[in-house]
């Protein structure tokens, strides 16, 4: 709970535009470190950044933080990543994904008939990543370049700095190669419902906090042309709606996750957040149908195309 436990700088300028920061809010708790962070929005382009920025951002990840995310839905969370990107044209190749976690996509991919790579930080889902091409930083894969595509999913609000990312990504493809991008909806209507206690809000894990004009700009910015954006991922947002409500009750925060996804958590308020997930079902139903309607939910994803 204590601000000056975290050792971190502030930033100045917007990773995306160099626009002014200002204040979005104050004390967004993190629920695994008990920190709290701000979130600074840029005056221009309205990209959130978390402040401060910890020194050593691998002590917020902890031994249990990969692997299992999607619980019941990796599978089907993983076909439909897939159908994205063979919709988009890309039917053969190599495919690379920058954030590969548990690697539930790649083995998706490689069922496809696609040659799958991966990044990803840290070895403790290293018996996963013995099957696959994994390896912990870009250029530890650039000799198997070009790339067909690459994707990040919920993996780019992780990085320092997104610009970057993508840059080396587009050096990365082959011409006219697709670029695929999930990220959280900082600007949807489940962050302004739930503010600094907003599931996906993440901190400090997540430092950088898209919406759809931030993410538009960084795209064109740095290669790439814009084929398709949507908006929602299905059981993400509607997640999103149900844990969110259930923090802003239960004391303790991410008791059903944690639960669903098998982390290690206490049984006091299980029973409770149980019973506000049936409370919660088809009220999140309902919002996630909606905010995907009006272009305004939980999860932004585009579909982009290197430029030739
Ligand atoms: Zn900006």
């Amino acid at each position: 709970m204590m601000r000056s436990a975290v050792d971190g700088a502030v930033p100045v300028r917007c990773s995306v535009c160099d626009g002014t920061l200002t204040m979005r809010f104050r004390d967004a708790l993190d629920p695994e470190s008990k920190q709290k962070f701000d979130i600074l929005a840029c005056t221009v382009c309205g990209l959130g950044h978390t402040s401060p920025v910890p020194a050593d951002i691998s002590a917020y990840y902890s031994s249990s933080y990969h692997g299992s995310r999607h619980s019941v839905t990796a599978q089907y969370c993983a076909m439909r990543r897939a159908r994205l990107v063979f919709r988009s044209g890309c039917r053969v190749g190599r495919v690379l994904d920058i954030g590969c976690g548990d690697c539930a996509f790649l083995g998706e991919l490689r069922r496809r008939g696609f040659d799958p790579v991966g990044i990803e930080l840290g070895t403790n889902v290293a018996a996963l990543h013995a099957k696959f091409c994994v390896r912990e930083r870009l250029d530890e894969i650039a000799h198997l370049s070009p790339f067909a595509a690459v994707t990040l999913w919920h993996s780019l609000e992780h990085f320092g700095d997104p610009r970057q990312v993508l840059l080396q990504a587009r050096a990365l493809m082959q011409a006219d190669g697709v670029l695929a991008i999930a990220v959280p909806n900082a600007d949807g209507w489940q962050a302004r419902v739930y503010g600094p206690r907003w599931f996906h809000l993440d901190v400090p894990r997540h430092l950088h906090h898209f919406c759809v004009p931030a993410l538009v700009r960084l795209i064109g910015d740095t290669g790439f042309v814009i084929e398709r954006l949507y908006h929602v991922e299905f059981e993400y947002d509607l997640f999103g709606w149900i844990q969110s409500a259930i923090d802003c009750v239960v004391p303790e925060s991410r008791v059903l996750f944690h639960k669903l996804t098998g982390k290690p958590s206490g049984n006091q308020w299980v029973a409770t957040s149980f019973g506000l997930l049936a409370v919660m079902a088809p009220i999140g139903v309902a919002a996630t149908v909606g905010g995907a309607w009006a272009g305004s939910g939980g999860t932004i994803i585009a579909i982009a195309r290197s430029r030739v």
